[in-house]
């Protein structure tokens, strides 16, 4: 069984791992996108430039906006090498050293996300609905960490914001991903505030934020907040904010859950799902917010 972060010492850690700034094509200076995210209440914030020539790949330094309850992970978004579809990839890097090396000549994504993983970084496929990424596009970036299971941006813009199948899709073939939300804002819409992580964590440092989303010590939410999760036995044992749907997906067809009004806790009977594969929660409330676990793995 994988470990779950409500197992897990510390408290959780509030944060946005993917959103730009003028450094490249968000509306605002990295320092105003910096405040309005401390202001909002969150503990920390990534942005992540798209690092092309256009921009001098920028690993966008936000260092100086670091302030008492708010710290910033350093990264980027990179796009080298096409998509079956002939689209530029776009994958994302948080943990960046400030001085990673612009693509090699021919370098490919799967190249490129080695690299970024290398160098330290947690590496995400994002927004795969937004350009209508194919599961043997995603199976080829082998360095990833998570993908984008919502993208508030692509939602907002484009009513594509929802990952989830690709991601059922890579479980069901046995790749071990987490799941991401994230904002993606560039403030040129009502794009910012959406979709965030939940990190379990000791302490609200890079370091230490950054080892917990690689273990998959967080969870990802729109508005959501899960309060616990833990198993018992072969059932689940959820504790949530007011739900109205409570789910537990498996590979393929494979579910439970609990429909209701303002569902606040809830007793899945995990087993019904099988001895082997992936598991994972699901929370959807009356407003259309949803709260996402990582997926918890059984060997049987
Ligand atoms: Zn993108
Ligand atoms: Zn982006």
């Amino acid at each position: 069984m994988s470990s779950n972060p409500f197992e897990q010492p510390g408290q959780f850690f509030k944060g946005n791992l993917h959103t730009h700034s003028n450094t490249s094509d968000g509306m605002l200076p990295p320092e105003e996108v910096c405040r309005r995210y401390r202001e909002r209440g969150y503990d920390f914030l990534c942005l992540s430039d798209h690092f092309l020539p256009k921009y001098d790949f920028p690993v966008t330094d936000t260092r100086p906006f670091r302030a008492e309850g708010f710290t910033t992970i350093l990264g980027a978004e990179m796009h080298v090498g096409n998509t079956a579809l002939g689209e530029k990839w776009h994958l994302l890097a948080n943990g960046l050293p400030l001085d990673f090396p612009a693509p090699r000549e021919g370098e490919t994504a799967p190249e490129i996300a080695a690299r970024c993983r290398a160098a330290g970084a947690f590496v995400s496929i994002v927004h795969p609905a937004w350009y209508s990424l194919g599961v043997d596009d995603a199976r080829s970036i082998e360095s990833a960490h998570a993908i984008e299971v919502y993208n508030h941006t692509s939602a907002v813009k484009t009513d594509r914001g929802d990952g989830t199948v690709l991601f059922d899709q890579m479980l069901a073939l046995g790749h071990r991903l987490n799941a991401l939300a994230c904002d993606d804002a560039h403030f040129e819409l009502d794009d910012a505030f959406g979709a965030w992580v939940m990190v379990r964590a000791t302490e609200r440092s890079p370091e230490a934020l950054l080892a917990a989303l690689k273990a998959g010590q967080y969870y990802s939410t729109t508005g959501v907040e899960l309060r616990d999760i833990r198993f018992e036995g072969d059932e689940l044992v959820v504790a949530c904010s007011p739900a109205t749907g409570i789910y537990l997906q498996g590979k393929g067809s494979r579910e439970v859950h609990a429909i209701g009004h303002d569902l606040t806790h809830a007793r899945l009977p995990a087993y019904k799902l099988g001895k082997h594969g992936f598991m994972r929660l699901t929370v959807l409330d009356a407003q259309g917010r949803r709260a996402w676990s990582n997926p918890f793995w059984r060997e049987g």
